[in-house]
């Protein structure tokens, strides 16, 4: 199968409410236009200056999700380019995006990150500090917060990763109920090319995927 084959095959599997994000770090503009013609509308990347330098080159109005770790002093190009952050993860960095974009009078929307695992080494926001920060968000007039995103820690067998995406679910539906008439709640992005199936299982709207799109030789094992 070729990139366009892989993309048809994943589309035609998963729900049609959920969000395709392709992971494109390191894959090149012409890989990234074969996935975009066979129906990649969400293109995800890691690092800002790769994105400038392929964003031009891209041939379909496709949004751009930012998902890498985002740096205080990228964050005015970040809220340029993109059309959605997905790893916030403090309220500093909140009011350094707030205030950019009351430069330009954009509004845009973002997902908090989680540390699932509650891993040391890893970005993204502890469960227990979740509610601080959405409380602290709904103050600023320029970021739409519209929901969670996590990694989950690296595990052998995939199924190990089920239960951090039923955590995060949960933690998700709480704000939910929480903050139902100040926030439009909606999006949780979990899963990648080897966990997607389960993270769709347990709740996904949005799930971001590199390998299983972009590889040959990808063993792709999310059978539905
Ligand atoms: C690379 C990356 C992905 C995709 O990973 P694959 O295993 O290649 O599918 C998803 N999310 C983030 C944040 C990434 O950096």
């Amino acid at each position: 199968m070729n990139i366009g084959e892989r993309v048809r095959k994943i589309l035609n599997e998963v729900p049609t409410y959920l969000k395709v994000v392709a992971a494109t770090k390191g894959r090149s503009p012409e890989e990234i236009n074969e996935a975009v013609e066979s129906g990649i509308n969400f293109i995800g990347e890691n690092y800002l200056q790769e994105a400038e330098s392929k964003y031009k080159l891209i041939k379909k109005d496709v949004k751009w999700h930012f998902i890498g770790h985002l740096q205080k002093n990228k964050v005015k190009k970040v809220v340029r380019l993109f059309d959605m952050i997905e790893t916030l993860d403090s309220l500093d960095l909140a009011e350094i995006i707030d205030k950019e974009c009351s430069k330009i009078g954009k509004v845009i929307p973002v997902l908090i990150e989680i540390n699932s695992a509650g891993e040391p080494q890893k970005s993204g926001v502890l469960f227990e500090d979740l509610q601080k920060i959405v409380e602290g968000l709904l103050n600023f007039k320029y970021i739409k917060v519209k929901g969670l995103m996590t990694m989950g820690p690296v595990v052998k067998d995939v199924e190990e990763i089920r239960p951090f995406f039923i955590k995060t679910k949960e933690a998700f539906e709480k704000i939910k109920s929480l903050y139902k008439n100040e926030l439009q709640w909606e999006e949780l992005s979990m899963g990648m090319s080897d966990t997607y199936r389960i993270a769709i299982q347990e709740g996904a709207t949005i799930v971001r995927i590199g390998r299983a799109i972009f590889e040959d030789n990808y063993d792709n094992k999310n059978s539905f």
